[in-house]
């Protein structure tokens, strides 16, 4: 690939702050004659008092300034983003013209049951449907983030086994487990027992069994693993831990891998999260307006947080007569704009469609996996699913480390993939593409990753001064997220 400079040829990447575009006198709009008396044009009681050092700026400037930021913001709707673990999919338009409908965008959250029957339907088309996608008896939308359902399905565990007069203190946790799963456990007052991997990453029914006993409440598993592996041995896994009266938790957050080929339940979990902001194509919400729905089986459903939607003869109402429940994890239904977008997504694209997003996200993922492991180390070698991972290993003659990767790939407009994680591979390069991108575009993407690598080998300064073609290179980023520079200060008057 030829410089990538030249690729961006056009776009405008030393965009001054709209304060230093400012010139005295500069207006966005001029009316006949209200340079001499601007009452000519309002009355004075509309007039505002001038804003000490407020931009002055003509209306092109102000358009192409926050236009061009924009366009220096990556998201799926400009580039690909291959962010293993976070399953950055594409997210349909017509989910958000959905979701902004009139009754449902502007809908009271304190709305009474029977003004709000359209609402609780949706509610209950959603839980339905991933009832069935995951094969579990009963869902609550209620959690607002994976790792929030991730907790509200421990809590859950707890409340079953304190109920049963056998608190149990342990929770087991593979390895290679997302950071969310011990932190959840530990929320929840259980202490946690790591579980290895084996030579391929993949837990063993063996490690299990000799981790296993009656203090043990529950097994943590995700599957795929965060290492994009499924774990084989699953059923029987599943099997040793509910010998001993253990429940199996089931980290769903990957369950772009699975939709409408394997069901969870088939696999032996009894509770597990689904990420709606991964697989269901809603917005990823930054920790508050994202949605991670938990599904149990008929074992814990007298736990679920309420309150639930109930069915009676007048219709659909909203009900907390749950005497086991954990209660509420949430209040109100202010995460409601991502069922809507989910279930526009899953009416779309229908159970065919379904299965189909899975294997092709499986199928991009190999294709990127083979392409590339001759170039980088594979960490695994085996057939991923969903996500593939590589490593920095190979890159040490020349001082090359991940970091230097992923800085590189941003010159030639890609965004980087996660890095460092899963914590079992060291310098992980962790590659999700999801099925939502062309062949073309991940044979740039393929083309961009072998050029790094021949660079890593045969100029490796330039991976190291990397990224050069950014509004700004390569930042201390422990300072930058610890004590960001928020407000711009005008240089004083001398
Ligand atoms: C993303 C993810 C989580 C956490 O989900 P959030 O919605 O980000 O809180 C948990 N486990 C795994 C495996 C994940 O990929």
């Amino acid at each position: 690939m030829s410089d990538p400079t030249q690729k961006q040829a056009g776009l405008l990447l030393d965009e001054p702050l709209i304060f230093e575009r400012s010139r005295p006198g500069r207006a966005g709009v001029s009316y006949p004659n209200s340079d001499k008396d601007p009452e000519l044009i309002l009355p004075a009681e509309l007039l505002r008092e001038p804003i000490a050092g407020f931009p002055e700026v003509s209306e092109p400037e102000v358009l192409r300034h926050f236009l061009r930021l924009s366009q220096w913001n990556y998201g799926t709707a400009t580039t690909f983003y291959p962010l293993g673990s976070c399953t950055m999919k594409y997210n349909p338009v017509v989910n958000e013209v959905v979701a902004r409908l009139d009754g449902f965008a502007g809908l009271h959250p304190l709305s009474p049951d029977d003004g709000a029957q359209g609402a609780l339907e949706v509610i209950l088309a959603v839980e339905r449907i991933l009832a069935e996608i995951t094969g579990m008896d009963a869902v609550s939308l209620q959690p607002a983030a994976g790792a929030q359902g991730e907790l509200t399905g421990m809590k859950m565990i707890r409340a079953y086994h304190v109920d049963r007069g056998d608190a149990r203190r342990k929770v087991l946790i593979p390895a290679s487990a997302h950071g969310t799963n011990p932190a959840s456990a530990a929320l929840c007052g259980y202490g946690t027992v790591q579980i290895e991997g084996n030579r391929i990453g993949l837990i063993e029914v063996d490690a299990v069994r000799r981790a296993m006993n009656r203090e043990v409440a529950a097994l943590m598993i995700t599957n795929p693993n965060t290492l994009g592996l499924f774990e084989r041995e699953i059923m029987q896994v599943a099997a040793v831990v509910h010998e001993q009266g253990g429940l199996v938790y089931l980290d769903g957050a990957n369950l772009n891998a699975l939709m409408g080929v394997a069901k969870p339940a088939h696999m032996g979990a009894d509770v597990m999260q689904i990420n709606l902001h991964k697989t269901f194509s809603t917005p990823h919400g930054g920790g508050g307006p994202g949605s991670g729905p938990v599904a149990v089986d008929a074992l814990l459903e007298p736990y679920l947080p309420t309150p639930r939607v109930r069915r009676d003869a007048n219709g659909l109402h909203w009900s907390s007569d749950f005497p086991k429940s954990i209660g509420r994890v949430r209040s109100f239904f202010g995460n409601f704009g991502m069922h809507v977008r989910a279930l526009a997504y899953m009416l779309a694209l229908g159970g065919d469609g379904l299965t189909q997003a899975t294997q092709m996200a499986v199928l991009s993922a190999n294709y990127i996996r083979r392409r590339l492991e001759g170039a980088y180390h594979l960490a695994f070698p085996a057939t991923c699913m969903h996500e593939c991972v590589f490593s920095d290993k190979g890159f040490e003659a020349n001082g090359i480390k991940t970091l230097d990767i992923a800085k590189r790939l941003l010159d030639f407009g890609f965004y980087a993939p996660t890095i460092y994680f899963p914590l079992v591979v060291p310098g992980a390069l962790m590659i999700e593409p999801t099925e939502t991108e062309s062949k073309e575009t991940l044979d740039q993407f393929i083309a961009a990753m072998l050029e790094i690598a021949r660079e890593a080998r045969e100029e490796p300064d330039t991976l190291h001064q990397a990224p050069t073609h950014t509004p700004v290179g390569r930042l201390d980023e422990a300072r930058a997220a610890r004590r960001p520079v928020l407000r711009w200060q005008p240089v004083s008057p001398t």
